[in-house]
C-alpha cells in the first residue's frame, strides 16, 4: 500500500500543479469541481486497498497534457519494474487514446504500449503495435529489433525476412546478423531435406546482409559436402577461417575429411600449420602434430609439442603429450603411471564446458547457434585458455 502511494506521488504532484493552474480559470471552475471529485474518489479507493479502482478514478482526474505526460510514463514504467504489467497497460492504453499530444509522446505511448505486452507474453499484440511504428525516427530501429526478438521466440523465420528491406534500411550489423541467422534457420530445414538450390539460394541471401555470418558458410560446406563437392566445400571452411578465427577449431575435423576426398592432405596440413601459427589453437596443434609423426616421426613431433606448450600450455595439449609417451613403448610400470595420468586429464576435461557466449558469458558442453541465455546468434565458441583452446 505504502508502495502505491509512493508510486502515484508522480501522479499526484502533476495533479496539485494541474488543480492550481486551473483554479485561476473561473470558466473551467465547474470541470475543476468534477476533477476534484474523481480525485478524492481515487484516493478514497487508494485508502482502501481497492488499487485498480484507484487509478481509474487517478488517471481521469489527471488529465493529460503536454506537462504531465512525462508523470504518467514514469508512472507506467514504475509499476512495470515491479511486475503489475496490468496497471501499466491501464497508464499506457490511457495514454494512447489521448488525441492531442504531441507525435513523440504518443509514439512512445505506443511503443511502451507494445514493450508491456511483450513483456506479457501478448506476442501478437505486441507485433501490431511494433508494426504500427516502423517508420518511427526513434522508436523505427527498436522496433524492428523487438519484431525480430518476437520472430526468433515463435521461429516464424519467414516473417522476420520479410521485414528485410526495413532492416537493410537501417545498416544496423547486429540486426543485419540476425536476419543473416533467420536465412541460416531456414536452410537448416531445407539441408536435412536435401534441397540443394534452396539451401545455396538461402545461404546467399545470408551472406548478402551480412557477409560475416560463419554459419552460413558452415551450412553451405555442408551441402557441398552432402554432394561431394569437397573443392566447393573447403572454400567454405576456409572463409570460415576468414570470418571467425575463434569459432574455426570447431571445423578443423571436418575440413580435414573434405581435403582427405580431394586426396589433398599436403595442402590442408600446410593451412593448418598456418592456422597455429597465427591462433595457438589446441585443435590445430593436435592436428598438425598428427602430420609431423607421420612424415618426420615420433620425436620430431615430441619436440614440437614441448616447445609449443611451453609457449602456449592447454590441457589438452598435455593430455595429447601423455598419450605420445605412452605410445613410446615405455616400461609396463611407466605405462601405467602415465594412463592414470591420462585418465585423471580426461576426467578433468569432461567436466569443463567447451564452449562460452562471448556476449554474456553462458557456458555450455553444448554448441548452439542461438545463446540459450542472451539468444545472441554465433557467439558460442570454444573456450579460450588453459582449459579450452
Ligand atoms: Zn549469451
Amino acid at each position: 500500500m505504502l508502495g502505491l502511494l509512493f508510486l502515484l506521488l508522480p501522479v499526484a504532484m502533476g495533479y496539485g500543479w494541474f488543480m492550481g493552474r486551473n483554479s485561476v480559470k473561473q470558466n473551467d471552475h465547474s470541470a475543476t469541481q468534477e476533477l476534484s471529485i474523481k480525485y478524492s474518489t481515487g484516493l478514497n479507493y487508494l485508502f482502501s486497498n481497492q488499487q485498480d479502482k484507484a487509478i481509474d478514478y487517478l488517471l481521469e482526474a489527471l488529465k493529460v497534457e503536454d506537462d504531465t505526460v512525462e508523470a504518467h510514463f514514469a508512472m507506467a514504467n514504475l509499476f512495470r519494474r515491479r511486475g503489475e504489467l496490468d496497471r501499466a497497460l491501464k497508464v499506457h492504453e490511457h495514454l494512447v487514446r489521448q488525441k492531442h499530444l504531441p507525435n513523440s509522446a504518443k509514439q512512445q505511448a505506443v511503443f511502451e504500449l507494445a514493450k508491456d505486452f511483450l513483456s506479457a507474453g501478448l506476442y501478437d499484440r505486441a507485433e501490431a503495435m511494433f508494426h504500427k511504428l516502423l517508420k518511427s525516427k526513434i522508436y523505427g530501429l527498436k522496433s524492428l529489433s523487438s519484431l525480430m526478438k518476437i520472430y526468433q521466440s515463435t521461429k516464424d523465420w519467414q516473417q522476420g525476412i520479410a521485414l528485410k528491406k526495413a532492416i537493410a534500411k537501417t545498416r544496423d550489423t547486429k540486426l543485419l546478423h540476425t536476419l543473416a541467422n533467420f536465412y541460416c534457420e531456414l536452410a537448416t530445414l531445407a539441408l536435412e531435406k536435401d534441397e540443394f538450390i534452396e539451401v545455396i539460394e538461402l545461404l546467399d541471401n545470408a551472406l548478402s546482409h551480412d557477409p560475416n555470418s560463419s554459419r552460413a558458410n558452415w551450412l553451405m560446406a555442408q551441402i557441398y559436402e552432402n554432394h561431394q563437392q569437397y573443392n566447393e566445400a573447403c572454400q567454405c571452411y576456409k572463409a570460415i577461417y576468414e570470418q571467425d578465427k575463434e569459432f574455426f577449431p570447431d571445423v578443423i575435423d571436418k575440413m580435414f575429411i573434405c581435403y582427405q576426398a580431394l586426396d589433398a592432405e599436403e595442402e590442408f596440413f600446410q593451412f593448418i600449420r598456418k592456422v597455429y601459427e597465427e591462433t595457438g589453437a589446441t585443435s590445430a596443434l593436435i592436428k598438425y602434430l598428427s602430420h609431423i609423426e607421420q612424415v618426420k616421426g615420433v620425436n620430431q613431433a615430441k619436440k614440437f609439442i614441448l616447445t609449443a606448450l611451453n609457449r602456449r600450455p592447454t590441457i589438452r595439449g598435455f593430455k595429447y603429450f601423455v598419450k605420445m609417451q605412452m605410445n613410446d613403448g615405455e616400461s609396463e610400470n611407466t605405462s601405467e603411471n602415465l594412463e592414470v595420468i591420462r585418465e585423471l586429464v580426461s576426467a578433468y576435461l569432461n567436466v569443463k564446458h567447451r564452449y562460452s557466449c562471448r556476449s554474456c558469458g553462458f557456458n555450455s558442453s553444448t554448441h548452439y547457434w542461438s545463446c540459450p541465455s542472451c539468444h545472441d546468434w554465433e557467439q558460442l565458441k570454444p573456450i579460450r585458455g588453459l582449459d579450452g583452446e
